[in-house]
């Protein structure tokens, strides 16, 4: 069989693209396809493969940990679970962890408990969850309904009942609307999926006022921004945000699907046994890989190289920003980042897009945040020659344009 890099016509529902990049292997931060041609991965798999690809220290520990016992339900636990578990709680002021499998599910529990607060606090009816224009929480229908781009909801309207946006970073806004009718107000940090906007420490202020003075439950989705992303444990830390929940998911068990909704004492108190609950969710493989990321990441130098990598991405950034007309703003922090293509008139078709693609014909991966933004998320692991090598690339495709 003649082996390919690209995959056509498979049966995958068509909710995503029509045509796949196939590959076979990774080691670092490079990808290699089945031909062997390699990529530099700006992509992490959305922003996922924290510690990089063909890491042997983590297989190992995921088939030692299959070889002894794969799953037990929530029914059970076993000894991978509640290490983990007490690992995360220790990350903050939280008393108890809820483990599920994606990102989406991690802000379904955190959505869930703020309402289960807020009926027991407050009685039926207050239930509101307030979110912002721009943010993404995921595609189940509780965190669809919390997400704002209208085209992934409008299909499968009527949705969640009571959710109200206002734009980040409005204090006005903030005061006009939150009141303790809400239950819950879930924000990003750094809003990944919707254009790497950064929340402003006045706003992070603001929030933290008004949910205490409301009795609303402030929920930071650090689903891409947690653990390391922008260099510290939580981005929320970063501009003054103290959230009473935090939703992780993406690199926490290093490319296996696992996520943890932290939750406070005065939220955990008031939970009985079956208000929630998964089945696959916290399972011993997955959560015994994630105990060695979490030592990997958390490691104070480990978080220090990041926010130094970052600072050199975000100056390759400025310097590409200042070579291609094309470029508007560099956004984003740590080493979640990326520029706006602000796509010329005279140009037909769709600029940003074909950048993309044409990255991936170059050799590097690099992905969308927003309409406008290339968003660059590589595995944490990156130094300062891997980040030339992709930026080198990414230039040079810029170039190829030659608007
Ligand atoms: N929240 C944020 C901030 C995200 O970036 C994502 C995924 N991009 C999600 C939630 C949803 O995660 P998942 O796709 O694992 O459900």
């Amino acid at each position: 069989m003649v082996k390919q890099s690209k995959a056509h016509k498979v049966p995958f529902a068509k909710n995503y693209a029509s045509e796949f990049l196939v590959f076979e292997k990774g080691e670092g931060v490079y990808l290699y396809d089945p031909t062997g041609k390699k990529y530099v991965d700006f992509g992490s798999g959305i922003a996922v493969n924290a510690l990089g690809h063909g890491r042997s220290d983590l297989a190992d520990i995921a088939c030692s940990q299959m070889r002894k016992v794969i799953h037990t339900s929530n029914l059970f636990t076993s000894e991978p679970s509640v290490f983990l578990a007490e690992k995360l709680v220790a990350l903050g002021d939280f008393d108890a962890v809820h483990f599920g499998n994606s990102g989406a599910e991690a802000n379904e529990a955190a959505i869930k408990y703020s309402k289960l607060y807020s009926f027991n606090k407050k009685g039926a009816g207050n239930h509101k969850i307030l979110a912002l224009v721009s943010g993404f929480h995921g595609r189940t229908i509780g965190a669809l309904s919390c997400t704002y781009n209208p085209a992934y909801k409008t299909p499968f309207e009527p949705l969640m009942p009571g959710v109200e946006f206002i734009p980040l970073n409005d204090v006005k806004a903030l005061e006009a609307t939150l009141d303790s009718t809400f239950a819950g107000v879930i924000v990003e940090v750094l809003q990944g999926e919707g254009g790497l906007q950064m929340m402003s420490r006045e706003f992070a202020e603001a929030l933290n006022r008004l949910c205490r003075k409301h009795d609303v439950i402030l929920i930071a989705d650090e689903v891409q921004t947690g653990l390391g992303r922008t260099g510290w444990p939580f981005a929320s830390a970063s501009v003054g945000l103290n959230p009473d929940i935090i939703s992780l998911a993406k690199p926490l068990a290093g490319g296996l699907p696992l996520s943890a909704t932290l939750i406070p004492a005065k939220i955990n108190e008031l939970i009985k046994v079956g208000d929630h609950g998964t089945t696959f969710g916290g399972g011993p493989v997955t959560c015994a890989v994630a105990g060695k990321v979490l030592d990997i990441i958390l490691n104070p130098d480990f978080l220090a190289n990041v926010r130094k990598q970052g600072e050199y991405l975000s100056k390759k950034l400025k310097t590409l920003a200042g070579k291609i007309s094309f470029i508007g703003e560099t956004r984003g922090t740590g080493l979640l980042q990326g520029i706006e293509i602000i796509q010329p008139e005279n140009y037909k078709g769709d600029l940003i897009k074909s950048v993309i693609s044409k990255c991936e014909d170059n050799g590097l991966i690099v992905l969308k945040s927003g309409k406008t933004i290339v968003r660059i998320a590589p595995p944490l692991i990156i130094n300062e020659k891997q980040i030339d090598e992709g930026i080198a690339i990414l230039e040079k495709t810029l170039e190829s344009f030659g608007l």
